[in-house]
């Protein structure tokens, strides 16, 4: 979806858009990050101010993830709010200034009037996500020896061998020195 900013003024215009889960393409680099579960909705208004687009939008919607811990998948509810100002002049001012702005991440720049809504929506909902997916503060995670998750049970591996998380960690260290 392409919004042609040309038509937009001083005066809000709204916008309503619904994505379905289909729409979301998983990037291979992070497999953490699953997916929509169900319609996100966006809610946005556009105006112009001075020679800069101003977005306000909300997101709103349920997203699943991987535990950190047990690697389940869970759902997170996502709520944003933004607000982006796009520059559409070309920066050919001092080099400092235009680094400052680039670590900004409420300023865009654009090369023409056009509004790539679904990069958008999508940098937003990375920008939302948190940097620690845990399905539950007491998540027990999964068992380093056999693997099974903890959360749906004990296993005996401790019981069987002693403490095996602890006598590898001593591994690990002599083999360091
Ligand atoms: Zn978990
Ligand atoms: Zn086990």
């Amino acid at each position: 979806m392409i919004i042609d900013l040309r038509h937009i003024s001083h005066e809000p215009r709204r916008f309503d858009f619904t994505f379905q889960p289909t729409w979301w393409q998983s990037e291979a680099v992070d497999d953490q990050i699953i997916g929509p579960d169900g319609p996100l909705t966006v809610r946005m208004t556009i105006h112009k101010e001075g020679t800069n687009y101003v977005v306000d939008g909300q997101l709103t919607g349920r997203f699943n993830v991987r535990c950190d811990r047990c690697l389940d998948p869970y759902a997170l509810d996502l709520k944003p709010d933004f607000r982006l100002v796009l520059d559409v002049t070309s920066p050919d001012y001092g080099q400092g200034e235009y680094e400052l702005l680039q670590e900004d991440l409420s300023v865009r720049f654009i090369d023409d009037l056009h509004l790539d809504v679904d990069d958008m929506v999508r940098e937003q909902i990375y920008l939302s996500l948190p940097i620690k997916y845990l399905c539950g503060e007491d998540c027990a995670g999964l068992c380093p020896v056999c693997g099974r998750n903890l959360n749906q049970g004990t296993c005996s591996c401790e019981r069987e061998t002693g403490h095996p998380a602890f006598s590898k960690l001593k591994d690990l260290r002599l083999n360091e020195d």
